[in-house]
């Protein structure tokens, strides 16, 4: 295969066109304005370092939680605040997993994502569908991810792979992509998996992955904050959940509903504080 050919994967799959293409709203406008501007690729490559930017903020305001010992109260192992020497060795394997795996995962995916029928086009998906589309992701990747979660809870997965994520029995916000690359990758599948399913518009695809990581910046960041958005939903265990998993090891599988682990059996309550 011949450069030109590598490099026709990632070329637009169509023109687009303010213009022409009528968007309706500041959102489509904004969105085809990307697209006609930077193209398919260029918008891959600006919701991946939005991504990794938004996982930056959010990990950075739980480490001035931390820092300055805010909501005491809230903090789900009270005594356990991470060191600098915690944060460097995070940091270090957040940088390898950003630039080394995840990275050039997704440039791989690019053009198999195109073979998936997803489209660029407008209309973009309505608020309502769009909403449905991502509780439909979050459902599918909570199931995909237990399955996971628990197998690699098996002793020579456990012992060669997944115990560097639990390197942090107290998780802290940048700690939630802390992981073996190994582990990087196949979680990845999994937050991949409903959309393989569902095959949403590339809006929502885009976006799905950005609450995935945000979520997760959530459920490891050590504190039980009511306000988090989505604590609302039934059987969501969010932080203290996924908290209490890295604390005992053998329970709470789950990404963030606590129902398959009800159902299954490995459900701990949390008692969480020390
Ligand atoms: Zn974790
Ligand atoms: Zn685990």
């Amino acid at each position: 295969m011949d450069v030109k050919t590598i490099l026709s994967f990632f070329k637009s799959t169509q023109t687009y066109n303010v213009e022409i293409d009528n968007p309706t709203n500041i959102v489509e406008y904004a969105w085809i304005w990307v697209l006609q501007t930077c193209g398919e690729f260029g918008l891959f490559l600006g919701f991946y370092l939005a991504m990794a930017a938004l996982y930056a903020v959010g990990g950075f305001i739980f480490h001035l939680f931390d820092k300055y010992k805010l909501f005491p109260k809230r903090k789900l192992q009270a005594t356990k605040y991470p060191s600098q020497a915690d944060m460097t060795r995070c940091l270090n394997n957040l940088i390898v997993n950003y630039i080394v795996i995840i990275l050039p995962l997704g440039i791989v995916s690019f053009p198999f994502s195109k073979m998936l029928g997803l489209t660029y086009s407008l209309p973009l998906p309505s608020v309502w569908r769009f909403l449905l589309d991502i509780f439909l992701c979050l459902v599918g990747e909570d199931f995909f991810h237990y399955w996971m979660h628990r197998f690699f809870h098996t002793p020579w997965f456990y012992k060669n792979i997944h115990k560097e994520h639990h390197y942090y029995s107290a998780p802290f916000g940048f700690t939630a992509s802390y992981a073996h690359p190994i582990e990087v990758i196949f979680l990845g599948f999994a937050t991949f998996a409903p959309v393989f399913i569902i095959r949403p518009h590339f809006f929502t695809f885009y976006s799905w992955f950005i609450i995935r990581q945000l979520d997760a910046v959530l459920t490891h960041s050590g504190y039980d904050i009511d306000i988090f958005p989505f604590n609302f939903m039934p059987f969501y265990g969010g932080t203290s959940f996924h908290d209490y998993h890295h604390k005992e090891f053998t329970c709470n599988y789950g990404s963030r509903f606590t129902f398959l682990d009800k159902v299954l059996g490995t459900y701990k309550e949390k008692k969480v504080k020390n």
